[in-house]
Order: C-alpha cells, then structure tokens, then sequence
C-alpha cells in the first residue's frame, strides 16, 4: 500500500463518520430535531473517493463482491439442517441484502438440492452451484458429477479443486499433472456451457507455504482456462493475517487481484481479520457466511464483515459493496431472523448486530454514552438496524423502534405518547422471556393492541388438554392427545373437541380452529408451517418460548411468539396471537 495516500490506520476509529451520519441511519433521518447525540465534527462529511486504492485523487471505490456460502459450507455446522422452505428463504433474505452470489450447494447429491436449483432462487444475486473439478481418467463430457453442475439452474460454477501438492498426492492419489488437467478441462467445459467459473483452490495457503510452485499453477490453470474468480481457501483455517497478505500480494503477480476472492474459516478466530487482509492486498471477492456458520469453528462471518466494510473508514472509503445504506439497517433483523429460523439462541456479542453490542451497564459508562455515544461505540447502533441500551426511554430506542414498526407496516410517530407505551410493553414482554425479532405478527399485534386497533373477535373461556399413552385395540402402545376448547365469539359460546396423533399442540391447534363462528371462513386456510421450542433459564425458573410460524391460502407467512412456564399455553398463545393476525390482516370486524 502507498503509504502517502493510503488513510491513517486511526482514521476509521473516530466514531464512523458513516454511522453517525443521519443520511446513512435511516430511523434518525426523519426526526430532525432528536438526534441521540451531538453530531461528530466530521458527520457530514462525505466518503472521500479520493483515497480510493491508494491510487491518488478522483478514483471510485473498488467493487468488493461479497459471496454467501450459508447453503453450502455453512450447511456444514453441526445442528443445522436447512429445509428445502429454508434454503429459499434464506436465498431471497441475502438477494434482499445485496449480496452478490448467493452459493446453493451441490446440485445432484440429494434431491433436496436437487429440487433447489429447479428454480434459481434470487433475482439480483447470482445463483452459484458448487462440484468437484472431473475425475481424473475420464473427459468432463463424460463426468456425472459436471452434467449436473451443468444441469442447475444456476448463474455460476463454483468447481472445488486441491491447490496442496500434499493434498493431491496423500488424499487425491492422483498424479500433480492429473489434478491441473482436471482444472484446466472443467473450467473450461463450464465455460463453454455459457457459464460464469470460479474455481475454490481447497487448502491453498498451506500448499502455497509447502510448495508455492505448485499452488500458483492451480490458480493459473483456473484463469487461463477462464475462470472469471480464483479463490484462495484458507480450508483448516490455521494462517494468520500477516500470512494471508503476504500470500495474497505474490499471488496477485499471477493472477489479478480482480480475479482473486477469499475463502477463510476461523479455527484461529482469524476469518474476518484474514479476509480484510486478504481485501487489502489485492482480492475482490470475499466468501463466508451468515453469522459465520460452518463446520468446525466456522466460515468468515459476513455480517461481521459487511458492518466492518460499511462503517469503518479504512475501508468504506476504498472499497464499495453491493449492500446499501438501507440494506445495511436491516443487518440486525437478517442476522436474528437466520438464527431463529435455526432455532438457535443469537450470540449476544456479535459485533455490530448482538444484543449486547451496544449495551452498557449502568454506572460511569452509561452515565458517559447518555452525553455522547461516541464515549464507548466505535459506530451507531442504528446504522444496523440495532439498539443501544441504557435507559429504558432512551432517544435511540424510540428511533429504532419506530423504524421497526414501519418495517412491518404500523406507523406511529415519535412524539405519539403510544410510542412510549409499545416500547414500555416491548421492554416488559422482552424481560419475560419474549423475542419479537422472530416474531412480526405478535409485535404487530402488539402495537396495534396498544393503538386500539385489534378488536376483540373471541375469548378464550377455557381448555383442557389431556395426554394418554395406553394400548390401543391391537394392543400397541399408542399415545394420544385430545383438546376442548370453549371459545365465546360475540354472545355465542362454541365448544369444540379434538383428537390428535402428533401431540397436544396439534389437537389444541386443530380444536381452536374447529369452529369460530362467522369468523370461520376467514381462517379456513390458515395452517401451521411450523413450531420451534426453546427452553431457556428466566431468573430462577425455566421459561418456554414457543415460536409458531402460519401460512394461509395466498402464501402470506407469519410468525408469533408464546412464553410461558407451561409449554401447551406458551402454544396457545402464539395459536390465538396466529388466528388474531390472520383476522386483523382480513379485515375481520367484531
Ligand atoms: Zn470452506
């Protein structure tokens, strides 16, 4: 880098000029008047392109092209299982980010990918099918494994070929020249098919450290036979920053760094660092995946990299990204919505989009952040659509939630006292256990409870569940469910009873939903898609959230939240909150 040209390496710690700018922060924009803080002496400042490369006045930013492995590589993490639903929501989710390619897996290995690359699931993003380079001893014409590749509904060809002479020999047990041809004649058979190439070089900087030569021939196989990206894999995630761009920079002497992409995984916890290195010494196209899923200790997590790219001058300034100021105050809401579609907890650390990412504890600190923010964030919590915690009716909890309640539809104010009472009743429900970032349809319903806009279409006056397991008239052992409910719908009180094979949810779902009276036609499409538990310590007993996700006859989805101490009435809950949203949305009158 030219040291005269380049940014100070301090020059992005001065409280991104990006993120406290009110242009960028979407909810602060349209409240003039009710900034959380004093603004930054440089907050208007405008991105200097300037300093673009280093190259000197005038240049734009270089494209850095980001490339989501979720479905793929991030496929990989123990206990996660994406459904065929899942896949394409979360293909559509990062097609909304601004993520350039969105990688689907392998087609032909089962049919769920199969089934995936039917039908290419984004529209900006391009759809990247990945597969082995050919076998040796037969032509790529000939190989089962390219037909498919060639066979996806995909945009691009992401081949997977050894760059580690060890590797080739030890785990391939093909000659060095077999494994280059292999790479040579895929690439190329791909490109003749009208295809966009990338070839991953699987453990190429251990092999470069070994034996650089043969590394090096890899990548250049991949480029001259018209790979449009080769891509450095950092495959056991051992090398270290000053590594990666030290390997990187004679690297780009062979192939261009507009040709070179990063793939690094965090067994050293290195994967973002490794891959800012690798952006720095010359690579455009950085590979990882949402909250850094991955097998093992996981792939570069690109929503810690998108927030660092975005917000921090070093790099901002350099380097553009298909994510846009808008998408990036979505970044909270994509990274929770993953993890809840995952039923796993968020990390509450995660720079940038945790829930503790911006939380600072009463005392000196807070005391601190309430005159300037800038005393202990290094950005704004709401250039990513997060929340700073301090105080309960703090400025940029206001700000935040009213952008989050225009994100699913209910506008409210920030001077409406209302606004006051929804994140009041937001704080308390999160205090007992409820999670809204899953859960659109219960926020909704609790802003628009709070507005005086939910009518009371029926009351609950009691059910009953019992649990049988007894044997049947075969003498099997069966276990058995069956639910009343007794529901007052206007002066009309309904009793419906119902018997269910899977379980206790499933007969209270079905006898809920038996008969609401004039309300009937209105849900006789809803059904259940699906139902996650989690079991979690809430101070000194354990609480139970129940998240409940619906679907009706025109496709709409929506998700509502139960706790409770009781799993069946944490059930019952997001089961009533489900029927309410569905009538609210039909425009159902009391
Ligand atoms: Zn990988």
């Amino acid at each position: 880098m030219n040291r005269d040209t380049a940014p100070s390496p301090l020059a992005g710690e001065g409280w991104g000029d990006a993120a406290r700018d009110d242009s960028r922060a979407a909810p602060a924009k349209s409240q003039p008047g009710n900034v959380t803080a004093p603004p930054h002496p440089t907050a208007a400042r405008p991105p200097s392109p300037a300093r673009g490369e280093g190259k000197g006045a005038g240049l734009v930013p270089a494209r850095v092209h980001l490339f989501d492995t979720t479905l793929r590589d991030g496929a990989q993490t123990t206990g996660v299982d994406f459904s065929l639903d899942d896949k394409r929501a979360v293909a559509g989710m990062l097609d909304r980010l601004g993520i350039d390619y969105v990688e689907g897996g392998y087609p032909g290995a089962n049919p769920l990918d199969t089934a995936f690359f039917a039908q290419k699931p984004t529209n900006a993003a391009k759809f990247a099918a990945f597969g082995m380079t050919k076998r040796a001893g037969r032509s790529a014409s000939n190989d089962p494994g390219i037909a498919a590749l060639l066979e996806a509904k995909a945009d691009v060809i992401v081949f997977v070929a050894k760059a580690s002479d060890y590797q080739v020999r030890v785990a391939l047990e093909i000659s060095l020249e077999d494994n280059l041809a292999g790479i040579r004649e895929s690439v190329e058979a791909a490109k003749a098919a009208g295809r966009e190439v990338m070839l991953d070089c699987e453990h190429f900087f251990d092999g470069y450290k070994a034996n650089p030569d043969y590394a090096l021939a890899c990548a250049r196989a991949a480029f001259d036979a018209g790979a449009r990206w080769v891509v450095l894999c950092d495959t056991n995630g051992g090398t270290l920053p000053q590594e990666v761009a030290a390997i990187v920079a004679e690297v780009a002497k062979t192939v261009p760094g507009d040709n070179l992409g990063i793939h690094a995984h965090d067994d050293c916890g290195c994967a973002v660092a490794n891959s800012l290195a690798a952006v720095e010494a010359g690579v455009r196209q950085i590979q990882g995946t949402l909250n850094g899923l991955g097998e093992r200790c996981g792939n570069a997590n690109l929503v810690t990299l998108i927030g660092a790219l975005k917000l921090k001058d070093r790099y901002r300034e350099r380097f553009s990204i298909g994510v846009g100021e808008a998408q990036l105050s979505e970044l909270t809401h994509v990274s929770r919505a993953l993890d809840e579609m995952l039923n796993r907890a968020p990390n509450r650390h995660a720079p940038f989009v945790g829930a503790s990412a911006f939380a600072t504890k009463a005392g000196i600190h807070a005391s601190a952040v309430m005159k300037d923010p800038r005393t202990y964030e290094h950005v704004a919590p709401e250039a990513t659509g997060n929340l700073r915690k301090v105080l309960i009716s703090d400025q940029g909890g206001k700000s935040n939630l009213v952008a989050e309640l225009e994100r699913i539809g209910v506008t409210l104010g920030r001077d409406d006292p209302r606004l006051t009472r929804v994140l009041d009743e937001v704080k308390e429900k999160e205090a007992q256990g409820y999670a809204f970032e899953g859960a659109d349809a219960s926020f909704f319903l609790l802003a628009k409870r709070i507005m005086g806009e939910v009518p009371t279409y029926f009351e609950i006056e009691r059910f009953a569940v019992n649990v049988e397991r007894r044997h049947n008239a075969l003498g099997e052992l069966v276990t058995f469910s069956e639910a009343i409910v007794k529901v007052k719908v206007g002066d009309e009180v309904l009793i419906s009873a119902a018997e269910g094979a899977s379980g206790p949810v499933n007969a209270l779902d079905v006898a809920l939903r038996k008969d609401l009276g004039r309300y009937q036609s209105l849900i006789e499409g809803l059904r259940l898609v699906d139902y996650k538990v989690r079991i979690f310590q809430g101070g000194t007993d354990a609480v139970t959230r129940v998240l409940i996700e619906s679907a009706d006859e025109t496709g709409e989805r929506w998700t509502t939240v139960g706790v409770s101490a009781n799993i069946i009435d944490a059930s019952f809950q997001a089961l009533v909150d489900s029927i309410t949203y569905k009538l609210v949305r039909a425009g159902a009158t009391a």
